[in-house]
């Protein structure tokens, strides 16, 4: 298993650059013993970046999870056993994880409000969408929405990481997905907690402070039948 930085602290979210060591490469494929980069899962695209090592680099263009870490690349490998630097493209990584953390948000004060559930979402740098189940807003409701969404940011919520038992996330009312879509098999699960508003499982990057984010400006609504609607913002 590739050590996932990111997983366990702000300090490892944070990492613009890392050290670590080559364990395999494959045809456009670098695996390493430790990886800062976020690899594609949860509704966020994955990182992009570049490999240095003594006498090369390359542009990593894609990151998967299939048990170890794999870092797509095109050009030239490293050796396997080098120690390579890894530095992660940082404008478009905290595009993601001002949109992620604001994603919880935003699913957060929607529930508050309307009882409606978060069933998809999709993160992009410059605009990201998320599915409501049910959910019918028109105008006034979403200005009504923005200036809640304004007012939880404005309190500088502190986010933190930490790791909880399912049985006692399935008790906790400020946790909103549904605990039964997950496997019978995950007991423990890294949690992403925002103040007193939100508690969710989430392996996704996330900012330490709702300060950080900005504000939610919604860009479109669209009823996807049954009920649905999707939502789509951007950060101003
Ligand atoms: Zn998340």
């Amino acid at each position: 298993m590739t050590e996932q930085m990111h997983m366990k602290s702000h300090e490892g979210t944070y990492l613009r650059e890392f050290q670590a060591k080559v364990e395999a490469t494959f045809p456009g494929i670098v695996e390493l013993d430790r990886t800062a980069f976020y690899p594609l899962g949860g509704g966020q695209p994955s990182d992009k970046g570049e490999l240095k090592w003594d006498d090369g680099s390359v542009e990593v263009n894609d990151v998967r999870k299939k048990n170890r870490i794999r870092h797509m690349v095109e050009g030239e490998l490293p050796e396997v056993g080098e120690s390579v630097e890894g530095t992660i493209d940082w404008t478009r990584r905290y595009a993601h994880m001002k949109m992620h953390t604001a994603q919880h948000v935003v699913s957060a004060v929607v529930d508050n409000l309307h009882g409606a559930r978060t069933v998809g979402n999709q993160i992009g740098n410059n605009k990201s969408r998320i599915d409501f189940d049910p959910l019918q807003l028109n105008d006034a409701e979403i200005s009504e929405l923005e200036a809640e969404i304004s007012n939880e940011m404005k309190r500088d919520h502190q986010i933190t990481i930490t790791e909880a038992e399912r049985e006692d996330l399935e008790e906790n009312p400020l946790v909103r997905v549904n605990m039964n879509l997950l496997p019978p098999s995950v007991k423990t699960l890294r949690v992403i907690t925002i103040g007193n508003l939100d508690i969710c499982p989430c392996a996704g990057t996330h900012v330490k402070s709702t300060k950080e984010i900005g504000e939610v400006k919604f860009k479109n609504r669209e009823n996807k039948g049954k009920g649905k609607q999707r939502l789509a913002y951007e950060l101003i």
